[in-house]
């Protein structure tokens, strides 16, 4: 056998620094544990000054979703996971795209089996058969045939699966940097299917593959992957190539008992974001699931994340994944974000409700930024600035503000000329003048004020006060709202 082509593979590899790869397949959506693997993944990289990779595994043709790619892309710029080598980055050793990989494979199938740790089989199964591994090394003909016999009958184009040939005996370890030392005899691990008949690698072939040309030094995934390592091992020792670090980190859980599923309607990255959490909040919460930075400090934004991201922290337990904590988180970073910044991102949200365009937004936002948990609460705390719900009378009532039905006729009806008369619209001006006149009325300040603030919303509970609302909303719309008030409370 020729060797050339892979010596040239082997001398493209980057031999020295930490590299890591984020691999995902492109679903259509980031589920909340890849984007934690992602994290994690760019985490290491960073920490170490190394390198990290967007590996796209599109193998499974069943699974591909149309513009799936682009969803992965957005969201790792979105959380701040800038990968330095990638299909659209390129790098030196691409491809990055696991479908334009593919003659790939099949050559490095073809070098294992010249090794003597693959084999062709010719039988034909189900592809359920042959992923469940059912169909068992011991009783599969195509074993033990002799490499001329394989050869010839690949050669008249008789189609085959490429298996690897697990020894019958002795035991295999391997070891992850959470799990410690794990040993699997032998006899229970299958001759897995390593290249399909389509010639399409098993993501079991790929990674083995992809992770040793693309010089990956840690291979951080879920513990779905735990169970094949040993196979894994076997495949990097049959080649004769170096094993990387392996992570494994334990499944994000919906409760004790499940795994967290989009099909069951856990949401995933985009949906958390469509539920009103920011991304920065998501990326935190997110990392502290599983992971412990060894102290009582739980809010880091991604930089800090880097630097203090130790393997150590990492935990065997599964995590829960807790919407409460992630919302107390969300309403810590919301009430630590600049105005301005706030406001950039309440905005479309406040466009939901509102759409009269001579609302202000920002002002808005400075009246929710700090009682607000999530941004999807927003539209729904503030319809009354673009139209005034039906006005209940028993809202003017209120023991605390000394406010009855007659006491806010008398309050609306002394305000209106007052406010009218303002020469300014602002706070101060508002404020101090109603303050004026519930002293010249003799009653007090809240007693003016709750009816003014029922009558320019018509709700119990709004986000600011009487004098924001006015100064928001603008004189003429706010004297006309009083006037209605006027109108439920007579
Ligand atoms: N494509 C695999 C997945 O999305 C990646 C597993 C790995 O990181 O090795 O589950």
């Amino acid at each position: 056998m020729d060797l050339s082509f892979f010596e040239e593979m082997e001398a493209r590899i980057p031999k020295s620094g930490v590299r890591t790869r984020f691999a995902p397949s492109p679903t259509g959506y980031m589920h909340v544990g890849n984007l934690r693997t992602a994290l994690y993944t760019w985490c290491i990289a960073r920490h170490y000054g190394g390198t990290f990779i967007l590996r796209i595994e599109d193998t499974d043709q069943a699974r591909l979703v149309e513009g799936a790619v682009d969803i992965i892309y957005k969201t790792l710029a979105d959380c701040g996971l800038s990968h330095d080598e990638g299909p659209d980055l390129g790098g030196p050793v691409g491809p990055y795209v696991q479908t334009e990989r593919r003659a790939l494979y099949a050559k490095y199938a073809d070098l294992l089996i010249e090794r003597g740790h693959a084999y062709r089989c010719f039988c034909e199964k189900s592809e359920s058969a042959e992923d469940s591994g059912v169909f068992t090394k011991t009783d599969d003909p195509c074993r033990d045939l002799p490499r001329e016999v394989s050869d010839a009958r690949a050669a008249a184009g008789e189609p085959f699966v490429v298996r690897q040939r697990i020894p019958h005996e002795g035991v295999t370890t391997f070891h992850d940097e959470i799990f410690g030392d794990i040993s699997t005899p032998n006899a229970d691990l299958d001759d897995q299917v390593l290249l399909k008949r389509d010639g399409l690698p098993t993501y079991n072939f790929a990674n083995v593959v992809d992770d040793h040309l693309m010089g990956i030094t840690h291979v951080v995934r879920g513990t779905e992957y735990l169970s094949s390592a040993p196979k894994y091992n076997l495949l990097y020792e049959g080649f004769g190539w170096e094993i990387p670090k392996y992570v494994h980190c334990s499944p994000v859980m919906r409760d004790s008992h499940n795994k967290m599923s989009k099909r069951h309607g856990d949401p995933s990255y985009e949906d958390l974001i469509a539920q009103g959490f920011l991304t920065d909040a998501v990326v935190n919460y997110v990392a502290l699931l599983g992971w412990s930075p060894g102290g009582e400090r739980e809010f880091f934004n991604i930089q800090e994340l880097a630097e203090v991201f130790t393997l150590q922290g990492l935990s065997k337990s599964p995590a829960i994944f807790d919407i409460d904590k992630l919302t107390h988180f969300n309403a810590a970073y919301i009430r630590a974000l600049s105005p301005e910044a706030f406001a950039a991102v309440a905005e479309p949200w406040i466009r939901q409700a509102v759409k009269n365009p001579a609302v202000d937004p920002a002002a808005i936002a400075a009246l929710l930024q700090q009682r607000t948990e999530r941004l999807s609460e927003i539209p729904g705390k503030i319809g009354f600035f673009d139209e005034l719900p039906p006005l209940q009378p028993e809202l003017f009532v209120n023991k605390k503000a000394k406010s009855s039905l007659e006491s806010s006729k008398n309050a609306l009806l002394a305000a209106i000329p007052v406010l009218e008369n303002l020469p300014e619209w602002s706070d101060e001006a508002i404020l101090s003048s109603m303050k004026a006149l519930a002293e010249s009325l003799g009653i007090k300040p809240a007693t003016l004020l709750w009816p003014l603030r029922i009558a320019v919303s018509g709700q119990l509970v709004t986000p600011g006060g009487a004098v924001e609302l006015c100064r928001i909303l603008g004189r003429e719309e706010s004297i006309r709202r009083l006037r209605l008030g006027i109108e439920a409370v007579s």
